[in-house]
This record gives structure tokens, sequence and C-alpha cells, in this order.
């Protein structure tokens, strides 16, 4: 699996060159964009699975949240979640300094969202894997990919 340095790179620029100065609304569209062109964390995660032999369906509608990749054969499905949207607790899920009275309520309505998906699946008696879009980073993804296959297996 080959993740290139560029890759991760835009990744990076994406999410770190955001300034302070933006209004919400030309943040939340930066945001959008960059999720939709450079982001690809889920692709990723995609490609090394199909790569190691696992057949998935993507963002099936018919289950809460949507999931990126649902795995049938194992009952599992799997979110790739990026860290400030879904208020992972690391240092790319910090709010910007300004506006924080518009972000706050609305990360965190996100992730009351995300939870009460993933209880519905285990509900129903899915395993759910969160992947965070951190954890792919250049450096440690190949082991968090790897470790990833053993959770679906297991
Ligand atoms: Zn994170």
């Amino acid at each position: 699996m080959l993740i290139t340095a560029e890759k991760m790179h835009k990744i990076n620029v994406g999410c770190d060159s955001m300034a302070d100065t933006k209004t919400p609304e030309e943040r939340s569209k930066n945001m959008s964009h960059i999720r939709s062109t450079n982001t690809k964390p889920e692709e990723l995660v995609r490609k090394y699975l199909f790569t190691h032999g696992f057949r998935y369906r993507k963002n099936d509608k018919r289950y809460p949240g949507k999931p990126d990749i649902v795995l049938p054969k194992y009952h599992t499905v799997i979110f790739v979640n990026g860290c400030f949207w879904h208020m992972h607790g690391c240092s790319r899920a910090r709010l910007p300094r300004s506006n924080q009275e518009y972000w706050e309520p609305k990360i965190k309505r996100n992730a009351q969202r995300d939870q009460d998906n993933i209880r519905k699946l285990e509900d129903t008696g899915w395993k759910v894997i969160v992947v965070w879009e951190c954890e792919l980073k250049k450096r440690v993804a190949e082991e968090r990919l790897q470790r990833l296959c053993e959770e679906i297996k297991n």
C-alpha cells in the first residue's frame, strides 16, 4: 500500500493553513472544499482494505450515519472521521479561537449524532470501528491500517 507524501502533505496543509480571520461561512465553505477535494482518508482506507482482500459497500444509506465502509461478511462498519468535524480529542480537533460560539455547538452536535449512530448500529449487532484522520498520517497510517484488518477479523 502506497500512501504518497504528497497526498498527506496536502491534507496537513489544508488543515493547518486556515487563518482565523475567516467568517464562519467562509471557513465552512473552505472546510467542505478541503474535505471533498484534497482529503480522501476514506479512499485510503478503502484501497488498503481492497488490496488486502476485503470487499465492502460504500456509504450505505440503509445504516445509521451512512458508514464510509460496510463489510457485510464481517458484520462490521467503519467510519473514517475527520478530527475537527467529529471532535476527536487530538490537536487537529482544536476549535478556532474566533467564533467559538458558532463552532462549539455545531461540532458537539456532530459528536452527539455520531454517538447515537454508533449505539444504534451496535444495538443491531454491528461491530463499529472508527478510524481517525490523524491516525492516517503518513508515519502512522500503515500501522493503523494493519491493526484495522485485525480488528475487522477478530
Ligand atoms: Zn485526531
